[in-house]
């Protein structure tokens, strides 16, 4: 069983981002655009990494966070087989041999610990809950982390959902990709979602080409031109707000794809978004 090194309440809380806040998560860039993340809970020193593709350089993240407050990194989890998300997992693994590595299938090399949708399991004092979304590829599965005690919530949505956007149904159709961003959509509204790619200026700008005149969209588009870290910053409210795949009723939606009906709206939203 492998434990914190060393676990000061004191030195903890000084290293706390707010007085009281115990989930702690640090995005850290992969490739040109890919999130890989660290998972914090600060009560413990229990640790995760999300999609580790360099593992050589989280590894190195989490040594050097890791020095102040004496995390130990029980989980490693995987979003979906993808290279640039599940790619790193055996470098990471031989960098922290034995720990517990879920994913959606075992697609996504060194998974140990396959998911299905609605399991649970802890990381500390954190809960996880699993939930499958395929359809960008059938394994896709997201990850709802909650501190239930201090009502902080992530969801770690791999390429289903994107801030502003989802994912290529490479996988899937319509209606699966229709089926979990609403499932994603019902979450808590003050979820912090945390996606796989930094695509934001992209993906708002196709929204504001379907909704010239939607307000927050304009805002995300404004704010991801001097942000280049958008990730974790808005939350599942917002995307009700500015992410026309799942605003599929708007008058605006239903006049830029020629459609009326949900799924077809949704269909060829993703087919202009490919070619845009
Ligand atoms: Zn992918």
């Amino acid at each position: 069983m492998l434990r914190p090194a060393y676990k000061s309440l004191r030195s903890l809380r000084s290293f706390s981002t707010t007085a009281s806040a115990t989930m702690k998560v640090l995005p850290v860039q992969a490739r040109s655009d890919n999130w890989m993340y660290i998972v914090v809970d600060e009560a413990s020193g229990e640790a995760a990494v999300v999609d580790p593709y360099d593992a050589p350089k989280l590894a190195q993240r989490v040594k050097e966070e890791g020095v102040k407050v004496c995390w130990a990194v029980t989980t490693l989890i995987t979003t979906h087989h993808h290279n640039d998300h599940s790619g790193g997992n055996l470098a990471f693994l031989d960098l922290h041999p034995g720990i517990k590595a879920v994913g959606g299938s075992n697609q996504g090399p060194g998974t140990n610990t396959i998911v299905k949708d609605g399991d649970e399991f802890k990381l500390g004092s954190l809960d996880v809950k699993a939930l499958a979304t395929p359809c960008h590829t059938q394994d896709s599965i997201c990850f709802f982390v909650e501190d239930k005690a201090k009502g902080q919530r992530g969801v770690f949505t791999g390429d289903t959902l994107f801030l502003a956007g989802c994912g290529r149904f490479f996988e899937g159709n319509a209606a699966e990709m229709n089926a979990a961003l609403s499932k994603l959509a019902k979450l808590p509204e003050d979820t912090l979602v945390y996606n796989g790619h930094e695509y934001t200026t992209g993906s708002a700008k196709f929204g504001l080409a379907i909704e010239p005149e939607n307000a927050a969209l304009k805002g995300l588009f404004e704010r991801s031109q001097t942000d280049k870290v958008t990730t974790g910053k808005s939350t599942i409210g917002d995307e009700k707000k500015w992410n026309v795949f799942i605003r599929l009723d708007t008058p605006e939606a239903k006049k830029a794809t020629g459609e009326t009906e949900p799924l077809k709206v949704l269909a060829k939203l993703r087919e202009l978004k490919n070619s845009f």
